[in-house]
């Protein structure tokens, strides 16, 4: 049996195992298994360093181990190390640990269209919001600028990944939502993230991170003013696909790894935790 799973706490809710147990069985691969690995933080890096010996190819790293998934690999990629967090854990052979972002690559691909040139505007300054940040100057963005509640953490975050602080919200051509504003639906989610349903026009280009079983006020409005929005999952499986691509050397069936993820009951699935 090759195992995988991911590592999270609390990570019960996770669509995860869903898709990628899915992603499996359409390639016939029945002897992988992906699991939930409910790991508190203390106990996170001991119990990372033993999947190896129990048959662990690779996991993936959510809240609120991430960061601390980079810190224990023996090799990560550029983009994990620039983004300073770790989604993707591979297990060699030989027992060393490798630390992959797809969070960011996962990103431009849900996007499907080059960014090169255009403006952004990311909402947040917490993890996502590095890894979309680092993401889109990668793919060329011309101007990324940088929104959160707290101001410093924006200015910090952008000062180190070369991206531009604003102090509140202009218009721009893609709109990424990095903030956990939206995981529980609330009367005012837009003001939250410092926008207006009418503001939500000035952006042609809506991702929001945050899924849950209903559209987000962010998705509900940039679709009403005829944006493209593409929510949480639309990001959770792009960046799946790419994490199971680097563990199996296979094409992930990304349209079954889709079915998957979004069949849950959302009522049960509760908030995304990617
Ligand atoms: P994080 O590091 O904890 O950062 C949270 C961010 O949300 C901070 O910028 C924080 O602002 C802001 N925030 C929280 N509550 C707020 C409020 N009431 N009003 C305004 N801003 C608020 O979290 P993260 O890892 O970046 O994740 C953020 C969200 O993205 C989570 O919901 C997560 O589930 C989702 N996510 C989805 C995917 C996916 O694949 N779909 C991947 C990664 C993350 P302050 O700095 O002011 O506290």
């Amino acid at each position: 049996m090759r195992r995988l799973g991911v590592l999270g706490w609390p990570v019960a809710h996770s669509r995860s195992p869903a898709m990628h147990n899915a992603a499996l069985a359409e390639l016939g691969m029945s002897d992988w298994r992906y699991q939930a690995l409910p790991v508190p933080p203390e106990l996170f890096a001991e119990t990372t360093r033993a999947l190896g010996d129990a048959s662990f190819v690779g996991a993936n790293v959510t809240i609120p181990h991430k960061r601390a998934a980079l810190a224990l690999a023996d090799e990560a990629s550029d983009a994990a190390r620039a983004i300073g967090a770790a989604n993707t854990l591979t297990f060699a052979p030989s027992g060393a640990i490798g630390a992959e972002n797809t969070d960011a690559p996962g990103l431009l691909a849900a996007i499907g269209e080059s960014v090169a040139g255009r403006r952004a505007l990311v909402l947040g300054a917490g993890g996502s919001a590095r890894a979309a940040v680092w993401a889109l100057r990668e793919g060329g963005a011309a101007d990324v600028a940088v929104w959160n509640r707290t101001g410093e953490r924006a200015r910090s975050l952008a000062r180190e990944l070369g991206a531009h602080a604003l102090e509140r919200a202009e218009p721009s051509d893609l709109l990424v939502n990095c903030t956990a504003v939206g995981l529980a639906a609330e009367p005012d989610e837009l003001d939250q993230l410092g926008l207006s349903r009418e503001r939500v026009g000035d952006y042609p280009l809506v991702v929001d991170l945050v899924y849950r079983g209903s559209a987000t006020q962010l998705i509900a409005a940039a679709r009403a003013a005829g944006a493209r929005a593409l929510d949480g999952l639309d990001v959770l499986v792009a960046q799946g696909a790419l994490s199971f691509e680097a563990w199996t050397g296979r094409p992930a069936p990304r349209e079954t790894m889709r079915r998957a993820a979004r069949a849950l009951d959302p009522a049960a699935a509760g908030p995304e935790r990617a």
